[in-house]
């Protein structure tokens, strides 16, 4: 579905990503892990090109995302992303901000986008805030909107950014039982997570990011359960 290859990015002298290549199939859950500051953030939004790639390639469903011919509004489309903030339209309730991007990007009649909104926010046990305006829910709450949000476009692949990082610890879980479900669905995922306890749970793929490489990828299993790479050994008796 994605294929990275020797993908490059420099910010000034600053070399972050150094020739990353990878491939990630429809129904992966991969998990991005590694030390702060290590490009992480910038994989990700490489991905879907919120960051120019200094060299290299993307292909997205075939179609090359570093090619200035494509199309990468359309792209997005395809593509949800998930931040730390929820950066939800605070002037819109939930239903608005939820069926903005379908009428106006897809344009999807307001019947439908109401209705596939509200089937998604009864799934993720919302529909009863559907009136509501962002500022009225909890932290938790307006992540698990963001989430519904990202797929009421109906991606093929979701991108997560330490989705749950900036949540009061009691929310964090119910956050992350959506993406769980949506795991559970066969949704491709790549998520760029602190939770190791959720990598070790979904993934199907778990990938350490250090000194602009993959250092070390593997099952969830041979990853925590058998580090090879120093650094990422180092790495885990931190956060583990
Ligand atoms: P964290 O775990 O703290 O979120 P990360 O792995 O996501 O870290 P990135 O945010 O991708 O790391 O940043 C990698 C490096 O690139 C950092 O040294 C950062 O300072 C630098 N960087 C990121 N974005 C920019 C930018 N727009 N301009 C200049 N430097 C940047
Ligand atoms: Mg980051």
């Amino acid at each position: 579905l994605l294929q990275v290859k020797e993908l490059r990015k420099q910010f000034g002298k600053q070399e972050v990503l150094k020739g990353i290549t990878t491939d990630i199939k429809a129904g992966e859950v991969v998990c991005v892990i590694g030390p702060s500051g290590s490009g992480k953030s910038t994989f990700l939004r490489c991905l879907n090109r919120l960051e120019e790639a200094s060299s290299g390639q993307i292909l997205f469903e075939g179609v090359d995302l570093c090619d200035k011919k494509t199309d990468i509004d359309s792209v997005r489309q395809r593509m949800g992303m998930v931040f730390q903030q929820f950066n939800l339209f605070p002037h819109m309730n939930i239903l608005k901000n939820l069926t903005l991007g379908p009428m106006e990007l897809q344009k999807r009649s307001r019947e439908e986008a109401e209705a596939y909104a509200m089937e998604l926010l009864h799934k993720v046990g919302l529909a009863e805030r559907a009136n509501a305006y962002p500022q009225q829910l909890s932290g938790g709450q307006q992540q698990r909107i963001a989430i519904v949000r990202a797929l009421c476009m109906k991606p093929d692949v979701m991108l997560f950014d330490e989705p749950t990082s900036a949540l009061d610890p009691e929310m964090v879980g119910e956050v992350l039982n959506v993406m769980k479900d949506l795991a559970a669905q066969k949704m491709t995922m790549v998520v760029v997570t602190h939770e190791m306890g959720f990598a070790r749970e979904v993934a199907s793929r778990v990938m350490f990011l250090a000194d602009g490489y993959f250092l070390e990828e593997g099952s969830p299993a041979e990853l925590f359960g058998n580090p090879k790479n120093e650094r990422l050994q180092s790495f885990l008796s931190k956060v583990l």
